[in-house]
């Protein structure tokens, strides 16, 4: 069988893609190495951006039951200033990430036209004229397009021969879930620390966070026992914070993930498209990576059906998607400049706290 498209990578792009070539009438196969549910390192909330295309997808009720809404964002510095910003678009909401990617999943099982295949990896991707072969662990896949969505480090992309940018500044994650976490809102709220900063994303139920702790240099990325010593010698040095967690208890293992942003050398060529982390991913920091993924699905799956239909532009996908990620990347720098300079933070945090519609402006799309 040769099917519209072969979708290598079932994260939040790869599932929303799926979903829109299915409701385009085309067929997909969905292709990911990973068998699911599985954890994820991620922080957890998904932006109002990011909510409404569950809407769309009509999943967002049965996310919903299984979430918890947040109105914004909170920053605090080490020396106690506060600035909070609502999400003037409504609120996000705040997921296990098993739980999100389980039921797109499930979704896209269900839909017209898709073929889901889990552990099952991708290895090399195979020209024969009209047709891509994707040579898989077992077997193969054909089809007429391929969108790549297999996430930061994009092994088929470097398959393809197409390299990565590296971020200036090279920073690794750890997400932790806690339970027994005292004072949790209805905010992700956002601690500075010396170099980095941890995000408190609440989860349903009394005292459930994400916690995902992101700062420089590779001593994150370290053995198990030592991350998980240094998560707590972190998250506890923010003098606003250590109180909260003082029964506080680790749920579930810790998770590392690093470098966090690369961006690949072109996201477009010939018969295939990247989407999600795999085609450029911002600073988890801006926390919209799921959302950037979700759209960026439907964005790769638009210009793909354009594409079968014989109406592809070449170089439209790479354009759009950058008018996506801009604002995001504008707000990245303004947060990792503030990440490195103490006295940056503090002059910003007083300023957006004062400002609270500045800094729903800020937050904006
Ligand atoms: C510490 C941390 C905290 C974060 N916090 C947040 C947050 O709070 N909110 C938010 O919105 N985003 C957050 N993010 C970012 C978010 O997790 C990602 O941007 C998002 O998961 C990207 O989705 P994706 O579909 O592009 O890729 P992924 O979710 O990475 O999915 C890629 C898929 O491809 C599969 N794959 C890989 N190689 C192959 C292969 N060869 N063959 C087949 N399949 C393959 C993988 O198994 C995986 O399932 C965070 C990230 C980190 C690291």
């Amino acid at each position: 069988m040769i099917h519209d498209c072969a979708i290598v990578g079932a994260g939040p792009a790869g599932r929303a893609a799926a979903l829109y070539l299915s409701r385009a009438g085309r067929t997909a196969a969905l292709i990911d190495r990973a068998s699911f549910p599985r954890r994820k390192a991620c922080g957890e909330g998904i932006l109002p951006a990011g909510v409404a295309v569950l809407r769309d997808l009509g999943v967002y009720g049965e996310a919903a039951a299984l979430g918890r809404p947040f109105l914004g964002v909170s920053y605090t510095t080490r020396d106690g200033r506060r600035a909070a910003g609502r999400f003037p678009e409504g609120p996000g909401l705040a997921m296990p990430r098993e739980d999100l990617d389980h039921l797109l999943l499930r979704r896209a099982a269900a839909a017209r036209g898709v073929t889901v295949l889990e552990r099952n990896g991708a290895v090399a991707v195979e020209r024969e004229r009209e047709v891509l072969r994707v040579r898989l662990e077992n077997g193969d896949v054909a089809a007429r397009r391929l969108i790549v969505a297999d996430g930061l480090s994009s092994p088929t992309l470097r398959s393809l021969g197409v390299g990565r940018r590296a971020p200036l500044r090279r920073r690794y994650g750890l997400a932790a879930r806690l339970t027994g976490v005292e004072g949790l809102g209805s905010f992700v709220e956002i601690f500075m620390l010396d170099g980095g900063e941890l995000y408190l994303t609440p989860l349903p139920g009394t005292g459930r966070a994400s916690a995902a702790l992101l700062l420089e240099g590779s001593a994150l990325a370290g053995a198990a026992r030592g991350r998980e010593a240094a998560f707590w010698r972190l998250a506890r040095s923010h003098p606003a914070l250590a109180p909260r967690l003082g029964r506080a208890i680790l749920a579930d293992p810790i998770i590392g993930l690093g470098p966090l942003a690369s961006e690949a050398e072109r996201c477009e060529d010939g018969a295939w498209i990247a989407a999600g982390d795999a085609a450029g991913a911002v600073d988890p920091l801006v926390g919209d990576g799921v959302g950037l993924a979700l759209r960026g699905g439907r964005l790769a799956a638009e210009e793909t059906d354009a594409a079968l239909a014989g109406a592809g532009i070449p170089g439209r996908y790479t354009r759009d998607r950058l008018r996506l990620l801009r604002p995001k990347r504008r707000l990245a720098s303004l947060a990792l400049a503030m990440s490195r300079r103490p006295l940056l933070a503090r002059a910003a945090v007083s300023a957006l706290g004062a400002c609270p519609s500045a800094f729903s402006a800020l937050l904006a799309g």
